[in-house]
């Protein structure tokens, strides 16, 4: 543990109120602040936000679950910023009190993948980068630890809002990889299935990056206007519409030149790889963990008998600080509105209500925005 005095911030203050998960359950504890390794900042958090994948954790779906671990439990999050509180002996380029975030997977930038340019498989594991609320503590606390800050803190613009910049550090950084990694041409026809938050950060991408048409696809009727908001040019639901049908009569026959699958369904992506076109790409954004089929069905004739040219792309979060920081100077220049996603708000105090209301669809959360100030 490193001592940290002066310049590099004041370590005297000892607790912080956490969310904590354990047991299945998780609740307001009051926990130890954390101490910032020599390539650490600690953050005090002033906002933050929750995804399912807090969900997860919460159920205990993810690794901690295990041992010593699920006795102290883990403090829940990955998406929050807030000011630096602490600096670690060997971090450079931050002050006291800079205003700060940094993206959910936060990688270490020095292993084989992360210099193979595959950060979020930091460590040689799926996912591996991922570690905040998995497998150490995470954000959804009064102060909270960014591990490796050079390689992940970015100061935020004074411009950028709070609800821009927690979008930018999950939802975004997530849902337009799928996008970014396709590398469409200006005019394109893209085509997203599934619209929670990363499906629609998918949508808004899209249509950044020069699509002429997006087409949405839900499962029920829903969220339209939301939609349209961010981009999209024709919404779908799978209740009212022959989905396949109208795709491939709005192209022609041909198909789009990129379908993004963020719908999470093992149903779902067979019908991307028929609704892409030859030559096109087919990008998922789903993470299919938990499904019940230990396989996905790939249709042959519809992918062209293998000699179709029809890339598939998987991708997890594009993450770094260069990338964040070009994500917030996106959002600095205001190109659509992030409360857009922000559906309701709420202090840390509530956050397990928030919880709560995150997992019930009647209440219509899309994202939280907790306050801490
Ligand atoms: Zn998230
Ligand atoms: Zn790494």
């Amino acid at each position: 543990m490193t001592e940290v005095v002066g310049d590099r911030g004041d370590v005297s203050r000892r607790d912080m109120r956490a969310f904590v998960a354990r047991g299945g359950g998780a609740r307001i504890e009051t926990r130890e602040l954390p101490q910032p390794g020599p390539n650490d900042v600690i953050v005090r958090t002033t906002a933050a936000s929750m995804c399912s994948a807090d969900i997860a954790t919460v159920k205990g779906d993810f690794d901690f679950a295990t041992g010593s671990v699920d006795q102290r439990g883990i403090v829940v999050g990955h998406e929050a910023i807030g000011t630096v509180h602490a600096i670690g002996e060997l971090v450079e380029g931050f002050e006291i009190g800079d205003r700060v975030g940094a993206a959910s997977t936060s990688p270490c930038g020095q292993c084989t993948n992360c210099q193979r340019g595959f950060k979020g498989h930091c460590g040689g594991t799926i996912w591996g980068g991922y570690t905040a609320g998995v497998s150490r503590d995470g954000y959804l606390a009064e102060f909270y630890r960014v591990t490796d800050a050079r390689e992940n803190l970015v100061r935020i613009p004074d411009g950028v809002s709070d609800a821009a910049a927690l979008l930018a550090i999950d939802t975004l950084a997530s849902g337009s990889s799928g996008v970014e990694a396709a590398n469409i041409a200006l005019g394109s026809t893209v085509v997203v299935i599934g619209q929670g938050h990363v499906g629609l950060a998918a949508t808004v991408t899209a249509k950044l990056q020069g699509a002429a048409r997006v087409i949405v696809v839900k499962n029920r009727p829903g969220g339209e206007d939301r939609a349209r908001a961010l981009g999209a040019t024709v919404t779908l639901n799978h209740t009212d519409d022959d989905v396949r049908a109208e795709v491939l009569r709005l192209t022609d026959g041909a198909g789009a030149d990129l379908v993004v699958e963020a719908s999470g369904s093992t149903q779902a992506f067979p019908l991307a790889i028929e609704l892409t076109r030859l030559g096109g790409t087919t990008s998922v954004l789903s993470s299919y963990d938990g499904a019940a089929e230990s396989s996905l069905s790939l249709p042959i004739e519809q992918w062209g008998w293998g000699l179709g040219d029809k890339t598939i792309l998987s991708t997890f979060q594009l993450c770094g600080s260069e990338r964040i920081s070009r994500l917030l100077r996106l959002l600095e220049s205001e190109p659509f509105d992030p409360n857009v996603f922000f559906t309701h708000t709420y202090s840390f105090d509530e956050v397990g209500r928030a919880l709560t209301e995150l997992g019930d669809s009647s209440v219509g959360v899309l994202k939280p925005l907790i306050q801490f100030r």
